[in-house]
């Protein structure tokens, strides 16, 4: 178990990049730190790997609080956007150097099993002779991660690790990192500004925004069951639609779009309403329906996806998107028109929580 607890950073300038952050991993578990860029996750992942300080807070391994440790004795395994092999040293050399020094340094022979058995593991035996720059994007990932684990580590740490390769790759090597981390068990923090790369390796996301976590979750609750308007706005493509609505006489309304209070499920809502108060609804795309209801709207134009294709066109004057099936004659300068599936909205308060 991973413990991170008041968790706060001020750079010497005075910024404040983490204000307070809390989270618990437990053993074996792939965790995403995701957020936009500045969010604080690089600031987070060096405090954990000892590269910085904390300004506040502490960070636990098995109980035992490892902010006073040298990064070299923390037992944390870092994989960086650049990989950082060494290019004059064959994939074996580059694996094995790690175990013949330090602390724990082992004779060349034991290193040389330790770091064939890793080696196989995570496919990359055959590569063993060839320098660095003989390899692919892939495959120096791969040397890259397989020289962190040979070390053992109760922690490994990668930032950015699929940022330098093309999009095919990418999808190939996160479900590849995945497989190998939870065949090592090793505990993993993985930082990404990439949703779907979040959603599709995790076991848990944190989703950071100003330095605070925003959700700790699933991610199929991040997206089912957002806490607040970042995270509904932050997850999901496409992006979800909002609409900001004024509540009045048991209906919320714009002066283009009105909603009646018993079209909502009672059950839903979280918090009582307050009248005259703005509330944003925000629906994704994929929660209209095509009926004959009483939204009609104009299609400015039409991107196909594939397995189904997004519809632009403005709703209660915000440009909006619409996701229907691909196989529907529509074109653009066609009207359409919508209902809403309400069980599937969100409402949040002026404050972006959420109350639906
Ligand atoms: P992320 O990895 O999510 O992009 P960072 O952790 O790198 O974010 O940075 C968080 C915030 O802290 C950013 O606004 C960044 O500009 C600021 N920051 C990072 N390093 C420093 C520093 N050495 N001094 C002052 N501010 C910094």
């Amino acid at each position: 178990m991973i413990e991170i607890s008041n968790l706060n950073k001020v750079y010497p300038n005075g910024y404040e990049a983490l204000k307070d952050i809390n989270l618990k991993i437990e053993e074996g578990a792939i965790v995403s730190l995701l957020g936009p860029s500045g969010c604080g996750k690089s600031t987070m992942l060096n405090i954990i790997a000892g590269l910085l300080d904390p300004s506040k807070g502490d960070i636990k391994f098995g109980g035992e609080s490892i902010v006073n440790k040298h990064p070299k004795d923390r037992d944390v395994g870092m994989v960086f956007q650049n990989y950082a092999l060494y290019p004059h040293m064959t994939v074996l050399e580059n694996i094995i150097f790690p175990l013949t020094v330090g602390k724990n340094k082992m004779d060349k022979n034991k290193a040389k099993k330790v770091a064939e058995k890793y080696m196989d593991l995570t496919y990359i035996s055959e590569l063993a002779d060839k320098k660095p720059k003989a390899l692919s994007g892939g495959q120096q990932q791969r040397v890259a991660i397989t020289r962190a684990l040979v070390q053992n580590p109760k922690i490994l740490l990668l930032d950015e690790p699929l940022s330098n390769l093309d999009a095919r790759l990418r999808i190939k090597i996160r479900e590849e990192i995945r497989n190998i981390v939870k065949t090592v068990g090793v505990t993993t923090i993985f930082v990404t500004h990439d949703q779907e790369e979040a959603l599709s390796i995790s076991d848990y996301i944190a989703l950071m925004n100003k330095g605070l976590i925003q959700q700790f979750d699933i991610p199929q609750n991040l997206y089912l069951q957002p806490a607040n308007l970042f995270v509904a706005k932050f997850i999901g493509t496409p992006i979800i639609n909002t609409y900001n609505l004024i509540y009045k006489n048991k209906k919320f309304v714009t002066d283009s779009l009105e909603i009646d209070l018993n079209k909502l499920y009672k059950d839903n809502f979280k918090k009582d309403l307050i009248e005259g108060e703005t509330y944003t609804f925000a629906i994704r795309p994929e929660h209209f329906i095509l009926s004959d209801s009483s939204i009609k709207t104009l299609i400015k134009s039409i991107e196909m996806i594939g397995r189904y294709m997004i519809i632009h066109a403005d709703i209660a004057n915000v440009s909006s998107r619409i996701v229907v099936d691909s196989k529907l004659d529509l074109k653009v300068s066609d009207y359409i028109n919508l209902d809403i599936d309400y069980k599937s909205i969100y409402i949040f308060d002026k404050n972006g929580e959420r109350i639906y």
